[in-house]
């Protein structure tokens, strides 16, 4: 099947629902009980597959884990509590005391946060590169580094680096490349053809659709081999390329205890459904008002990733395709001026998240990046001019409307 809505919507459940439902019931339950104590043995040693404690797994969530695999040709899919759980999950299952991660510091700010902050304590060392410089992602890379990470399109700068030769770069120094691809749905962006062997999500964004719920998502593609890793090597050795999903399910995940809830799984799920087509709509939207915000003479610069005369253009469309998501930036004179014009807004929402049905603005020097000590803040380097759009389902003539009148 070629087109990610029909996989989706194709997809069946494991086992056909008692009650032949059609959408996958929530299955609300703590435990699950068993007939036999040999029928339990086998489902806490995975042996059967068998739900037994919800921590663990449940028939709602994994339904949505098979959907996830079915959207993004994954080979193992695990959906946790948010999309920050999805990140610390990841580097609890790879990292150790004394590796390090070199990523750039143009970082969504939660996970500025957890490599610089909270993993540091543990012994996790970050170095922050210019990843859009190979040679300079090379001369951080050593024995110890445990991942290469980068978020597709950095949030909020619009930075694209070139996944293909970062993934090169780092396999030939056997180093797995692990990207957050939370602003680009599938199949616009296929991480297995880019080189990424672990991608993490936040499903509280596109998946959600309208913003019901927070979830994340961690996907292994299992194209990564960990023989030589300190913490997965062991496990390599039998399981070969699965041995980071082994560790993941088998150890980390039930002792972070953040698996996603079913009430959660059943939202997203429905979110899924609609997820390719919302994608391409706001993305198109998100096109023509990148357009009509460089007609605006009050605008000083507006950065999408897809607008031809941004220096990432070419790259994102080779990487990307033809939609390239529906977030934006935009400057004004400076922070006075974006204040102003945020509180004169009356259609498009002043709120966080990204990639609601609704339109939503944030001025991220005051918001996201607003608890950072200074010298932090500096090193994220998000101006305090700038404003971030995530383009909604609303007619885009009516969001046009409103900056005209709110500017
Ligand atoms: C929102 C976001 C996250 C964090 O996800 P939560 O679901 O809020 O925990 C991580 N990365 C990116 C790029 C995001 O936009």
């Amino acid at each position: 099947m070629s087109d990610i809505s029909s996989k989706i919507i194709n997809q069946r459940f494991r086992r056909k629902d008692t009650h032949g439902s059609i959408s996958m019931p929530i299955y609300s339950s703590a435990a699950f009980e068993f007939d036999t104590a040999e029928i339990m043995e086998d489902a806490f040693l995975g042996k059967s597959g068998e739900h037994y404690y919800s921590r663990v797994s449940n028939p709602t969530v994994e339904a949505f884990e098979e959907h996830i695999k079915a959207a993004s040709g994954a080979a193992d899919v695990l959906a946790v509590s948010s999309g920050m759980a999805a990140i610390s999950n990841v580097f609890m299952t790879i990292a150790h005391s004394g590796a390090n991660i070199v990523t750039t510091s143009h970082l969504f700010g939660n996970t500025f946060s957890l490599l610089y902050v909270t993993l540091k304590n543990f012994g996790v060392e970050v170095r922050f590169c210019d990843m859009l410089d190979p040679d300079d992602v090379a001369r951080h890379i050593d024995e110890n580094t445990c991942a290469v990470f980068v978020e597709i399109i950095t949030n909020p700068h619009l930075e694209v680096a070139d996944l293909k030769a970062l993934s090169a770069l780092a396999h030939s120094k056997n180093v797995p490349l692990v990207a957050d691809s939370t602003v680009i749905a599938w199949d616009s962006f296929n991480a297995k053809r880019l080189g990424v062997d672990l991608e993490v999500v936040s499903s509280t964004k596109y998946i959600s659709g309208g913003a019901t719920s927070i979830g994340g998502l961690i996907l292994d593609h299992q194209t990564f081999d960990w023989s030589k890793s300190p913490v997965l090597g062991t496990i390599a050795k039998g399981l070969g390329k699965k041995a980071f999903s082994a560790r993941l399910k088998g150890e980390i995940s039930r002792n972070m205890g953040a698996y996603m809830s079913p009430q959660t799984a059943y939202m997203q799920s429905l979110g899924l459904e609609t997820l390719d087509l919302r994608f391409k709509h706001c993305s198109e939207a998100t096109l023509q008002l990148a357009e009509y915000l460089k007609t605006l003479p009050r605008i000083r610069e507006v950065n999408y990733t897809g607008l031809p005369d941004n220096p990432f253009y070419a790259l994102a469309r080779e990487q990307f395709g033809k939609y390239q998501g529906a977030m934006l930036t935009f400057s004004l004179d400076d922070q006075a001026a974006c204040f102003a014009f945020l509180n004169r807004l009356k259609l498009i929402r002043r709120a966080t998240n990204l990639f609601d049905n609704k339109s939503l603005i944030i001025h991220p020097s005051s918001t996201i990046y607003g608890t950072l000590r200074p010298e932090l803040k500096a090193m994220v380097n998000v101006p305090n001019n700038m404003l971030r759009l995530s383009v909604g389902l609303e007619n885009v003539e009516d969001l046009k409307e409103d900056i005209r009148q709110a500017l």
